[in-house]
């Protein structure tokens, strides 16, 4: 039987499932408080150059379903440019392959000696049974060594979190980095080139109109309402399924983040909005730099900052190599990423600082600089302090045992990627088919 489905917030979440349960008959409204739908997917045009707002996106994903799910939204194969990645780190005045522990052979002998000392030690520790620590800060040196720590990883993190290492949880990282093969790393040192990292060694990027290409191309044709303009005020659960704003649903699924859709949900209780209320994001200004270019720049995908001297962006990307339109010829552009804690206020002035400090870094040449913008988004990182996954264990525990489905990004705080989305989708979409086959609400299952 097909249901009446309500789905809060219209990035790709929402609105690749919108897309999925639209195509199985059902009826969906999509609700997005701003005026386009896209979230941190969305893209913008300034000056003739197209940029990524939320910094950096790239096409990839382990699940080939998903990656030809993605690409089906860009027009195929013919709707994308395929890069194989090339990234490095700014290290001191070096240009070092990433990741770090593959690129160990371009740096100075004593930091090679520093690297594979604390790696083996780190290593051997491992064996003897030296369980993985609580902490994010010790995590890196029980994981990687002292050498690769100092070198390059806690500067580096440092910059990104904005707090004290040891104040962080190790869980998001365990499973998610994988980790480098000792054979690797010793063979680097001596100077083979060895690849980290397998999965993302190609990417795709929309030909045109940004990475919110993807997101333009689920909404057109898809058979669902899109109501944006529509911040959702009140939710609450009924004798028989919902209502949003005073109209009745069969189900509701949350992809809004937490905190913005927390006071609108009735009948959460009080202790829970407090939990919610204290997962506050990390946020990104993404700096948006075009440049008057002779010469395509360095064929490079992205960098890493990881040093204060190199101002405060912790990654640059290089968003014309991902595909021509990017910016009017004669010209390149560029992003780069700087992360906070509510406490930046963006400005231009700031941003000019910005590129110098990039120019002092030997990334770009200021005098260049022809457009300048940026884009403030307040949920970025999920902020992984030690009270974090207890604290989001019991709020997902609330969600899935009371008939709500909560997914996305900040909607269920998982460290996912869009194609990572797309596959959550994926599972609601089955959870969905279940409760119209049964005609009874059932817990949703991710995996
Ligand atoms: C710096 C950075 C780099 C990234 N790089 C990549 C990459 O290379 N590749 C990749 O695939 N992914 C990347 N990601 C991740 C990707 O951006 C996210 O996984 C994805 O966009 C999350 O989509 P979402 O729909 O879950 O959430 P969001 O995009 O946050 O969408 C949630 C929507 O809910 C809306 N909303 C909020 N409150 C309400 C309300 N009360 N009522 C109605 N609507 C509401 C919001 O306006 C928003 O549109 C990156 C993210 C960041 C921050």
């Amino acid at each position: 039987m097909p249901l009446k489905i309500a789905i809060l917030g219209a990035g790709i979440s929402g609105v690749s499932l919108a897309r999925m349960l639209g195509d199985d008959g059902h009826s969906v409204v999509v609700f997005e408080r701003s005026e386009r739908a896209g979230g941190l997917c969305k893209s913008r045009v300034v000056d003739g150059f197209t940029f990524d707002e939320a910094g950096g996106h790239i096409m990839f994903s382990k699940r080939a379903d998903v990656m030809d799910w993605m690409k089906a939204r860009c027009g195929g194969e013919a709707g994308v440019v395929r890069t194989e990645r090339q990234t490095r780190i700014r290290w001191h005045d070096r240009w070092v392959p990433y990741p770090f522990e593959n690129g160990v052979g371009h740096l100075t002998k004593e930091a090679i000696v520093d690297c594979l000392d604390g790696y083996v030690e780190s290593y051997v520790q491992r064996r003897l049974g030296e369980p993985c620590p609580e902490s994010f800060g010790k995590w890196i040196a029980w994981r990687m060594g002292e050498g690769f720590a100092r070198h390059f990883m806690v500067p580096y993190n440092q910059k990104i979190w904005k707090c004290d290492l040891d104040t962080m949880s190790s869980g998001w990282v365990a499973g998610r980095v994988p980790e480098a093969p000792m054979r690797d790393i010793l063979a680097s040192a001596v100077g083979f080139d060895t690849e980290g990292y397998g999965h993302q060694s190609v990417f795709w990027f929309p030909k045109s109109g940004g990475f919110e290409r993807m997101v333009r191309g689920t909404i057109d044709g898809g058979r669902f309402t899109l109501r944006c303009g529509a911040r959702v005020e009140q939710v609450r659960r009924e004798r028989e399924g919902f209502s949003v704003d005073g109209e009745r649903y069969d189900l509701v699924v949350n992809t809004a983040p937490l905190p913005q859709i927390a006071d609108a949900i009735a009948d959460l209780p009080a202790a829970l909005r407090d939990e919610i209320r204290a997962l506050r994001p990390i946020s990104l200004v993404n700096v948006l730099i075009g440049v008057r270019a002779d010469e395509p720049p360095p064929p490079l995908s992205w960098i890493y900052l990881p040093f204060p001297e190199q101002g405060q962006a912790n990654r640059v990307t290089y968003f014309s190599n991902y595909a021509p339109g990017n910016a009017p010829p004669g010209h390149a552009s560029y992003m780069a990423e700087v992360t906070h804690r509510g406490e930046l206020r963006p400005d231009r002035r700031w941003a000019m600082e910005l590129c110098r400090a990039l120019d002092g870094a030997g990334v770009l040449d200021v005098e260049r600089v022809v457009t300048l913008d940026w884009v403030d988004s307040e949920f970025a990182y999920i902020d992984q302090n030690l009270e974090f996954p207890a604290r989001i264990a019991r709020v997902r525990e609330w969600f899935d045992e009371s008939g709500y489905v909560t997914f996305g990004r900040f909607a269920r705080y998982e460290y996912h990627n869009s194609d990572q989305c797309i596959a959550r989708a994926m599972e609601v979409r089955a959870h969905v088919a279940e409760i119209a086959r049964t005609g009874r609400p059932a817990r949703p299952r991710f995996a």
